[in-house]
């Protein structure tokens, strides 16, 4: 199957190629944490883009449980850039207007990548507080957690940048643009 075809609307994902060397081993699947809470484990995923069920794979839960711990990358034997795949799915998700409903996940995929976008790196109160924005009764149950961890200087209130956030922003919008 031509995995890059015009069809396939994951095929302007630079990566995307790198499947077609998966040889269905499943050691990302056994080595992912979260795989019993997605509804296709990685090894899954990829089998199904290389049949061309992709309206399967634009619903799926998948990529927005994986939590870039790279356990399944260090492990392939064929070096698949497996987390960084999870990434592009969720961005494609997000670009076909397929990003599942009723996963707080998403909310705080948003948030984090709205936090490092602006300031280059994650300060957690703006993060939490951008979370919160869209998740008010978990901001209000959380609230007593944050004021003692403010207290005792667990919290930074500030906002952490990197010397120039700029660049950041500028890659962000390249890669939204489709650049790698
Ligand atoms: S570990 Fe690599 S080769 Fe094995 S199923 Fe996963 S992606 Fe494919
Ligand atoms: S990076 Fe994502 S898909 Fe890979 S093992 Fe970790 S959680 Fe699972």
């Amino acid at each position: 199957m031509n995995i890059t075809g015009k069809n396939n609307p994951y095929s302007d994902i630079g990566k995307l190629s790198h499947i077609n060397r998966c040889i269905q081993c499943g050691t990302c699947s056994g080595s992912c944490p979260l795989s019993d809470k997605m509804d296709h484990a990685p090894r899954e995923l990829f089998a199904l883009i290389r049949e061309g069920s992709y309206e399967e794979v634009l619903a799926s839960i998948t990529p927005w449980f994986c939590v870039s711990c790279y356990a399944c990358m260090v492990r392939c034997p064929k070096e698949i850039p497996v987390t960084d795949l999870m990434y592009a799915f969720k961005e494609k998700a997000r670009e076909q207007g397929t990003v599942p409903k009723n996963l707080n996940m998403t909310d705080m995929y948003d948030a984090f990548s709205k936090t490092v976008k602006q300031f280059g790196r994650v300060t957690e109160s703006f993060l939490m507080g951008r979370y919160g924005m869209r998740h008010p009764i978990s901001a209000v149950k959380n609230a007593p957690l944050a004021v003692k961890m403010a207290l005792r200087h667990r919290l930074e209130l500030k906002p952490q940048k990197i010397e120039n956030p700029d660049t950041i922003t500028r890659l962000y919008e390249l890669t939204e643009k489709g650049g790698e």
